[in-house]
Formats: structure tokens, sequence, C-alpha cells
């Protein structure tokens, strides 16, 4: 666990219930074939929501969301922009990996809704972030490319959320970067702004993000 919560029972019983609920879930037939389920990384109360699409092999072998390469690459620009892990929340469409690292099928995406919808009123973010289009897509029913809707902000309630790329993308793409670095340019500015995290200690710099 992280933060100031070391251990399961130290963790406030509706997130116990919660956990508890995601490691016995049988919803849809993912349960058949991973070997963890994958809820979150971060802090539990955190503004910034990140959400991605499912867990990869890393994932499965680890039990956390977005610790393969894709993963590491999402941390340096997440680190380079001064983000920590106290500063998000960062989970998945779907808690248990899809085998081949296909991407969910709707069914998978719909059973995983009420766990995902229990983890967001638990967590209460301001900003969410999609990562790749598979989270756009099942995040807001919509099946815009991802390239066309990156990089706007979309004003739901009381939510802001910003679509961008996945990470698994830009290791392909590696001129997408840019890209992907300027999302967050705007993510870190919306935090900045509502006051929901400190000022950057100075100014933005990509060639920090290694
Ligand atoms: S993917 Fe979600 S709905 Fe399917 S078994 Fe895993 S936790 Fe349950």
């Amino acid at each position: 666990m992280e933060n100031k919560y070391q251990d399961f029972y130290e963790l406030p019983k509706a997130w116990q219930g919660f956990l508890q609920a995601c490691q016995s879930c049988k919803e849809c037939e993912l349960f058949q074939t991973r070997n963890q389920v994958v809820v979150f990384r971060g802090n539990l109360e955190a503004n910034l929501m990140l959400i991605g699409e499912g867990p990869g092999a890393e994932e499965d072998r680890l039990g956390k969301p977005f610790v393969g390469r894709s993963g590491k690459l999402l941390d340096s620009l997440l680190t380079a922009q001064e983000f920590t892990e106290n500063d998000y929340h960062i989970c998945n469409i779907v808690k248990c990996r899809p085998p081949g690292n296909r991407a969910p099928t709707p069914d998978e995406a719909n059973a995983c809704k009420k766990l995902l919808a229990a983890q967001f009123s638990l967590v209460k973010p301001k900003i969410i972030v999609l990562i790749g289009a598979t989270a756009y897509k099942y995040f807001t029913n919509t099946n815009s490319p991802i390239s066309q809707v990156r990089g706007q902000w979309i004003k739901k309630g009381d939510y802001h959320i910003m679509p961008t790329f996945h990470p698994a993308y830009l290791l392909r793409n590696p001129k997408k970067r840019i890209d992907m670095w300027q999302d967050f340019v705007m993510v870190r500015e919306k935090m900045e702004d509502l006051d929901l995290i400190r000022e950057k200690s100075k100014p933005f710099q990509m060639d920090e993000w290694a």
C-alpha cells in the first residue's frame, strides 16, 4: 500500500471491502486467466486519476498497473513534470489481464465498470486522464480516434477529463512524445490553476523526460 497505509488492515473499511470485491471478482471471463487482480498504484485520495486500458504481462505478474515498459515511460514523464506518486491514482478500465495483451472486449469493460465506479467514488478525483484509445472509448462511450480528441479538455459535471496517447504507442512512434508531453503540461497547469497541486519549482523542460 502507498502513502500512510502500510498494509491492508490499516486501510479505511470502505477500501478494504472494495479491494476484497476486486480480488474475488468473477464477473467476466478474464478471471480464468489472470494471475492477479490489478487494482491501482499511487494515492488513495488523489486529485488526479489516470485510467489505462488493462494490465499487461508485467502488471499481471506484479499486481500493479503500468509497471512494464509503457509504465516506465509514463513514470518518467510524470517525474519530469514533478508529479509524485502521492499526486495521482493510476488504474485501468479492466482489472484482469486480457490474454495476449489484446484490448478488453465491450463485455469485459462493461463487467468491470461497477468496480471502476466504486473506485471512482472512493478516490474522488477532480482531474481524469484517459490513457489511450481504449480507455477513451470505454470511459466516454464514444469512438472518435484518439489522435483527434487528445489534448482537449472534456468537462463532465465537476470533472475535467483529458484524453491522451498510450505510452505503448509512443514506444512505437517516438515523434509523438511531444504530444503526450503537451497534454500533461495542460493537466499540470489545470491542477495548479485549481489549487489541486503545489506549483512546479521550475519551468517545463521536455529534455528532462528521459
Ligand atoms: S476484469 Fe474486472 S469484471 Fe472481469 S473478472 Fe477481473 S475484476 Fe472482475
